[in-house]
């Protein structure tokens, strides 16, 4: 490998950790990563990116699973007395915490991007000695966020990247795009951005992920597979509350709606096509023993081994809940409030990165293929950039992990983080420098 990029990301690693452990600190869910996006627009523009970030890279009308008004003023609130910079905070209005940072070297080549998802989990740290970012002091300060799928670890890993980037800036080629990307949890964020256009230009496109199946430091599969599309949907029935005893016929039976719909959306085919589910998670209903229930609410998820399958068991999940409506005479709303497509990485895209990794020192096993481990929303990016002529993979680095991902005692081999820059920033190289762009 280049030697000048080991170098630079060998001497990174305390930096990287620091700033991992930061973040740590100081997690923050989908939709309310302002104290850590402002952190991010500020060090790519002292690099001297050029960074677009709010409205420019978010579309509002996409984005899904927003939180409250309140919780988000809530958590701008504490982003700022957490030392997030009020004028970068001001531009993120209504949760649009999303960024993209262009490299452009000024010489013809193709247009890389990059993808880190920067959002915590709604998990309450551990707090007792064993867990090592409790012992150590960097356990998160905020009640009920943890970082508990290592999406610290790729911010880290991604400004660690802008930095080396700059480091070889003059023997690079054509641009490069860093995209980091709100609420991947709950799979919210990413479409939001993908309609903004933020990859539109691009003709190689990375995401990445630490840990998944890959439990060793030194383990990168190059393309992960299986990304399963989903539909996430919040259902509410409303209906018209009567006197169960003295006038029941003049209810509207919300619950029985909820109810009927929920039976038969477990009915819904099985498809000869390939791997369906539906679960309806939750379903509450009704206020008191004697009133005709006039409000149900349900929690729905829909997946399907391809896009394909997922949009069928979608379809007639909303002919059900229609269908449910109309017998009970009551209304139904149905709210998206997340989505990921499915698809498959751009095999021969895998293959380079498999070719390169085995130049890299420190990586030790190296799959072109392997599991990826469920949904995830980098599928809206793969599938935009695909469908445009460009070629899209995502990456896993392994690392030792303390617990499960999304466990309350989770935590990884930091180890991960300079070699993760080390692979990615000679990944940049060696594809800016060697690949035309796709059209
Ligand atoms: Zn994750």
């Amino acid at each position: 490998m280049h030697p000048k990029i080991a170098n630079l990301a060998d001497g990174l690693k305390e930096t990287l950790v620091a700033l991992r452990r930061d973040l740590h600190c100081y997690p923050e869910p989908g939709w309310t990563e302002f104290r850590t996006a402002s952190l991010v627009v500020k060090k790519l523009k002292e690099l001297g990116y050029e960074v677009h970030y709010g409205s420019e890279v978010i579309k509002e009308e996409a984005m899904m699973g927003v939180p409250t008004p309140e919780e988000l003023a809530r958590r701008q609130k504490q982003a700022l007395e957490q030392g997030a910079d009020p004028e970068i905070v001001a531009r993120m209005e209504g949760g649009k915490t999303g960024v993209m940072a262009i490299l452009d070297t000024g010489r013809p080549g193709p247009t890389l991007g990059f993808r880190f998802d920067m959002d915590a989990n709604d998990v309450e740290e551990a707090r007792d000695p064993d867990h090592r970012p409790f012992a150590q002091g960097f356990a998160s300060k905020n009640p009920g966020a943890m970082h508990a799928c290592g999406h610290d670890a790729h911010t880290a890993i991604g400004l660690g990247l802008a930095e080396v980037l700059v480091g070889i800036k003059d023997e690079l080629k054509g641009r490069i795009k860093l995209v980091f990307q709100p609420a991947e949890e709950g799979v919210r964020g990413a479409r939001a951005m993908v309609e903004a256009g933020v990859v539109d230009d691009v003709d190689y496109m990375l995401g990445i992920h630490v840990g998944i199946s890959n439990r060793r430091v030194g383990q990168v599969v190059c393309g992960g597979q299986g990304f399963l599309a989903t539909t996430k949907l919040d259902v509410t029935f409303t209906g018209v509350p009567a006197h169960a005893g003295g006038e029941p016929e003049a209810g509207h039976n919300a619950l029985l709606a909820a109810a009927t719909a929920a039976l038969n959306l477990h009915a819904i085919s099985r498809h000869s096509g390939g791997a369906t589910r539906i679960n309806v998670g939750t379903l509450v209903a009704g206020s008191g023993r004697n009133v005709i229930p006039s409000r149900a609410e349900m929690k729905i998820e829909t997946r399907g081994a391809t896009t394909e399958l997922n949009d069928f068991v979608r379809e007639r999940a909303y002919k059900i809940l229609q269908g449910a409506a109309l017998m009970h005479e009551v209304e139904v709303e149905i709210k998206e409030t997340g989505a990921a497509l499915g698809g498959e990485v751009s095999a021969s895209l895998a293959q380079k990165l498999a070719d390169i990794a085995k130049t890299v020192p420190g990586v030790t096993e190296v799959a072109e293929f392997g599991p990826a481990g469920g949904s995830e929303d980098y599928s809206y990016f793969m599938a935009r950039v695909q469908e445009l002529g460009g070629q899209a993979t995502y990456v896993i680095l392994g690392t030792e992990i303390a617990a499960g991902h999304h466990n309350a005692r989770f935590d990884i081999n930091e180890d991960v983080l300079p070699l993760g820059v080390k692979f990615l920033g000679e990944v940049a190289y060696r594809l800016s420098t060697t690949l035309p762009p796709t059209r």
